[in-house]
C-alpha cells in the first residue's frame, strides 16, 4: 500500500519537474521567423534546427545560453517566460 503511494507520488514529481523543464526553455515565434539560419549556426549545443523554413528549438537540449538571442533579426527568439511577482 505505502510502496504503491510513493511510487506514484514519485512518477507524479518526476512528470511535474520534466513538464516544467520543457516549459521554461527558450522558444522562436514562427511568425517571426525568416528562416535565415543564424541562430542556428549560433546555438552551441544544436539545440535549434531548421523545420521547412522556419527555425525549431529542442527543449531537450536547449541550455537556456541566451546566444541565440541577439543573433536573430526579427527578435524571434524568446526566452522563457518568468513567472511575475505579485
Ligand atoms: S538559448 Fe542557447 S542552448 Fe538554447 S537554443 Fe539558444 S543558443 Fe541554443
Ligand atoms: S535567427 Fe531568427 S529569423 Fe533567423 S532562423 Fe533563427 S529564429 Fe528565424
Amino acid at each position: 500500500m505505502w510502496k504503491k503511494l510513493i511510487l506514484l507520488l514519485m512518477i507524479g514529481l518526476l512528470a511535474g519537474v520534466l513538464y516544467a523543464a520543457k516549459e521554461k526553455k527558450h522558444t522562436v515565434d514562427a511568425k517571426g521567423c525568416i528562416g535565415c539560419t543564424l541562430c542556428v549556426q549560433s546555438c552551441p549545443t544544436k539545440a535549434i534546427t531548421m523545420q521547412g523554413k522556419k527555425a525549431v528549438i529542442d527543449p531537450e537540449k536547449c541550455v537556456n545560453c541566451g546566444l541565440c538571442v541577439p543573433k536573430c533579426p526579427t527578435k524571434a527568439i524568446h526566452p522563457p517566460k518568468t513567472e511575475k511577482k505579485k
